[in-house]
């Protein structure tokens, strides 16, 4: 969507600061993806509902023939609503308390990614209570890299996530004396905004060994799942709205050695939905410092928290003013000094009552909400709706 394409008019009907969606870049995203994996042989794609649980958007997932990836009860809750099969949800997590297992194995979801023995006991033991075998996927921990933000790297060896290469074969034969349990996958997640197909590449190098290693055990996996990552352009999201996700899926098509009957399983958030997102706020004061000129906006950092959290950049456009541009710092509302989503950026002129558009929101946006400062949670709108 380019600037003016936002209906505008429409927007002044609503209370700000709000999200809205663009569905029909969704619905193109999504096709994008089905086309580009569609193309290899045994790949399935997941959604990684944290990414955005927006019960519309997971519909439209929902109906492009995805899978979801949950990392919560509450994240299997949403998608079931959603109309996901529990045959295609995974459910990974560092920290799976006993009713969020319960529910897994109530609702016989696909697959349990692992990450510890103590986690994988109490699955087993839970299983036994209802006379049922849960099938579980190992998330090992890969140590690779990736060259994104340090806080959105999670496949390092000093990172909470996942088991340790070298325990690999102890936890697989762990596994198989346990009565209740069955492991059908292994599973990887390297982190996040990931924009180096190399890293990917690196990940696949190291899946090729494990596997190596594991035929000389004889033991090969139903699936491999590689977890999420790839990242989207913030600089520029009228000019690419869809991520180049050949060149993700063709990577591991290349790279990744998979046995007959192997499928390849993704988890992607961010590169699904980011793009099609923006928050919509409204400006309520030009503000002129002593060094520079602030735009307060009715947004803050409990409506957007990226920019606060990881210095991220969105891309800001002012949607309601054709003015010469001007140079400004903008600013949300609340009572901290991070709340700035952008400084010393070019924005046509703005006056109070102007509608701002922070692009490239909607991955990590609506779902980091928070009430802090007793302000109200933002609604999400979708293009098909207004
Ligand atoms: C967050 C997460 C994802 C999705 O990551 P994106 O970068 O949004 O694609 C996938 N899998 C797991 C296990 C995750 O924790």
């Amino acid at each position: 969507m380019t600037k003016g394409q936002f209906p505008t008019d429409k927007f002044q009907q609503l209370q700000t600061p709000f999200y809205y969606y663009d569905a029909e870049l969704l619905r193109k995203t999504l096709q994008t993806i089905n086309e580009e994996a569609g193309k290899h042989e045994g790949f399935v794609v997941h959604y990684a509902v944290k990414a955005n649980a927006n019960p519309q958007l997971l519909r439209i997932i929902r109906q492009a023939g995805f899978g979801a990836d949950c990392v919560s009860g509450g994240e299997i809750e949403a998608s079931l609503k959603a109309g996901f099969p529990a045959s295609k949800i995974v459910y990974a997590g560092v920290g799976k308390s006993d009713w969020e297992i319960n529910l897994g194995l109530d609702n016989d979801i696909f697959c349990f990614n692992v990450e510890s023995i103590p986690e994988l006991e109490v699955i087993n033991e839970l299983a036994d209570r209802k006379n049922k075998i849960a099938r579980v996927a190992f998330r090992l921990n890969p140590n690779v890299g990736a060259h994104t933000h340090a806080n959105i790297t999670t496949g390092l060896a000093e990172n909470k996530f996942g088991i340790a290469m070298r325990d690999m074969m102890s936890v697989i034969e762990e596994a198989a004396s346990m009565k209740n349990i069955k492991v059908v996958g292994l599973h990887f997640h390297i982190g996040s905004q990931i924009l180096d197909m190399g890293d990917f590449e690196a990940l696949c190098n190291r899946i090729n060994e494990l596997q190596n290693e594991l035929e000389r055990h004889r033991i090969i996996v139903e699936h491999i799942n590689v977890g999420g990552g790839l990242g989207v352009d913030y600089q520029h999201p009228n000019r690419i709205p869809v991520p180049d996700f050949k060149a993700y899926f063709d990577t591991y098509a290349k790279k990744l050695k998979l046995y007959p009957g192997q499928t390849l399983h993704f988890e992607l958030g961010r590169a699904v939905v980011a793009q099609c997102g923006s928050l919509i706020t409204r400006t309520l004061y030009i503000k002129k410092g002593a060094l520079k000129q602030f735009c307060i906006v009715d947004a803050g950092f409990t409506d957007l928290i990226r920019p606060a959290l990881y210095q991220a950049y969105h891309k800001i456009e002012n949607i309601t003013s054709e003015e010469p541009a001007q140079t400004y710092d903008v600013v949300g509302p609340i009572c901290e000094s991070t709340d700035v989503f952008a400084k010393q950026i070019d924005l046509n002129c703005c006056h109070r009552g102007d509608l701002l558009a922070i692009r490239s929101a909607g991955a990590y946006g609506e779902i980091m909400a928070s009430q802090y400062n007793c302000r109200r949670l933002p609604q999400g709108y979708i293009s098909d709706d207004i």
